[in-house]
């Protein structure tokens, strides 16, 4: 039997060598569009800066990526302690975020008026789940209307609203907080609220002696060589299996089995397929296939979003902030950049010694042409804000520019119930599976769980039909 893949992020890869690890004698062969395996993973030694192009880690509380990396023989770095500040721009200067109750109360990140408001959460009525059972028209409702309606609208534009463009680089009044953040979801179906769903979590988590955590927790882990250590190693493990250099351009059924055809060279011929390219490009392989599907898999926008990296000199840089996680600015701040990691505070052997290596973020569903600007704008724009936020006034010794023209799928209000639509259509597609970061979750530890699952998934399917043949041809 032999399986196709198509997409080698690291969505692709690592269902392709969890398959090859459980069945030795299937037949895979992974397609990678691009010269390089690997998609929004892809790790520079430039000039002894360590230089991640998009994803620089992944958080430790998701067992899946540390038994894979454990696996595969890697040793997983954890960020170092100085990665828990985070900060906020606001007002003209840097805060830290609050990570505790007391911090909170003490942070002039927000208004007093603003911080009773959030305290005052917790006696809201729920407007779902078991307590509202009949309130059913917010089922699926945008991050900014959960968040003004929970707490209030100065702690929804100066928190949560910089959270949507740190993890999503999306738009709070689009993306669905059902679809992007499930377990808040579900803290105020569970629970009625989120200050109660907290408390009733710790309370849980202390009668059964674990750690019970609301929010996505966990430390952000990497690898001494980056990220792109893992895709080496997968890499390796596929040998021959994975071929580079070659996108598919579409899926065709016939009879039993799939067809698929590639930009250039032959078409293949196999028994299942498994599509782990972004939804877009997915969509355009099915179009023959099924003209629903791909039309609902090419309503999954991706915008566009620019990484600018730059190493400086650590003197070079004053004000507050530098020492931490890195800054997220929120839309009412006006600015033009959605903010900037320290990559060399979060992990070590980042930049050179006496320098600091920082990327910052352009574009994504608010501005997405700010992504699209020439270099030199980019970088000219890039240095304005980090001269007023950081206090850079020098030019940096190294500058470079990843430009992702379509960077994370966006989990937009009625992303729910097209998953669920999406669900209904793929039933017609026996042996197809869809894969990777645009359906249920965009990060790392998403893709890798995914893939554990749909091992299991194939294993059931694929093998129970295979043998059902066989059982047939043996009765004949
Ligand atoms: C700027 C940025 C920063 C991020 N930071 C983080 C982070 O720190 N932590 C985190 O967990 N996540 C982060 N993410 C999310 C990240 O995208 C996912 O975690 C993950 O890398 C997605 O993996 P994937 O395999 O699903 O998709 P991709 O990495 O996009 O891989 C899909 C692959 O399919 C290939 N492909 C496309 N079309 C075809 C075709 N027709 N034929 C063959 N191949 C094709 C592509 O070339 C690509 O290699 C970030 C994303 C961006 C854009």
């Amino acid at each position: 039997m032999t399986v196709a893949i198509i997409g080698g992020g690291i969505a692709g890869l690592t269902v392709g060598y969890l398959l090859a690890e459980r069945f030795p004698a299937l037949e895979i062969q992974i397609f990678e569009g691009q010269e390089r395996p690997g998609g929004k993973i892809w790790t520079q030694k430039e000039g002894g800066y360590l230089i991640e192009s998009a994803v620089n880690g992944f958080l430790d509380n998701r067992p899946k990526t540390l038994e894979l990396s454990q696996q595969l023989g890697l040793s997983p770095v954890r960020s170092n302690e100085g990665a828990r500040r985070r900060y906020i721009y606001a007002a003209g200067r840097l805060h830290r975020v609050p990570d505790g109750l007391l911090a909170f109360v003490g942070t002039d990140l927000l208004s007093a008026g603003a911080k009773v408001r959030v305290l005052m959460e917790a006696f809201l009525p729920a407007a779902r789940g078991a307590a509202a059972p009949a309130v059913r028209d917010i089922e699926d409702e945008t991050l900014a209307s959960f968040a003004t309606r929970r707490l209030g609208r100065e702690a929804y534009e100066t928190l949560i609203d910089p959270m949507a463009s740190g993890i999503y680089a999306g738009d709070a009044q689009q993306l669905s907080l059902k679809a992007c953040f499930p377990k808040v979801y579900n803290l105020e179906v569970n629970y009625g609220g989120l200050i109660r769903g907290m408390i009733g979590k710790m309370w849980e988590g202390r009668k059964t002696k674990t750690t019970v955590s609301a929010g996505p927790g966990g430390v952000l882990t990497s690898f001494e060589a980056g990220m792109g250590s893992i895709i080496d190693a997968l890499g390796e493990r596929l040998g021959q299996r994975l071929r580079v250099g070659h996108a598919a351009v579409a899926v065709e059924r016939l009879r039993d089995r799939y067809v698929v055809h590639f930009d250039a060279g032959d078409p293949i011929e196999v028994e299942a397929v498994i599509l782990a390219a972004p939804a877009y490009a997915s969509s355009l392989m099915v179009r023959g296939l099924d003209g629903q599907l791909s039309r609902e898999l090419g309503g999954i926008v991706n915008p566009p979003v620019s990484v600018v990296c730059m190493g400086v000199r650590k003197e070079h840089i004053k004000g507050n902030g530098v020492d931490g996680f890195g800054f997220l600015i929120p839309s009412k701040a006006g600015r033009k950049t959605l903010g900037t990691l320290f990559d060399s505070t979060i992990f070590p052997n980042r930049a050179p010694e006496g320098y600091t290596l920082l990327r910052t973020m352009l574009g994504g569903a608010r501005n997405p042409h700010i992504a699209q600007l020439k270099d030199d704008d980019l970088v000219s724009t890039v240095l304005k804000e980090l001269s007023d936020i950081i206090g850079l006034k020098h030019t940096p010794e190294m500058i470079k520019i990843y430009r992702h023209e379509k960077a994370i799928p966006q989990y937009n209000q009625g992303h729910p119930a097209m998953l669920e639509r999406v669900n209904q259509l793929m039933q017609r597609h026996r042996g197809l599976y869809l894969h990777g970061n645009s359906y249920k979750g965009i990060g790392v530890n998403d893709c890798i769980e995914t893939s554990y699952e749909l091992v299991e998934r194939i294993a059931g399917e694929l093998f129970a039909s295979a043998k059902r043949h066989q059982e047939g041809a043996d009765d004949n």
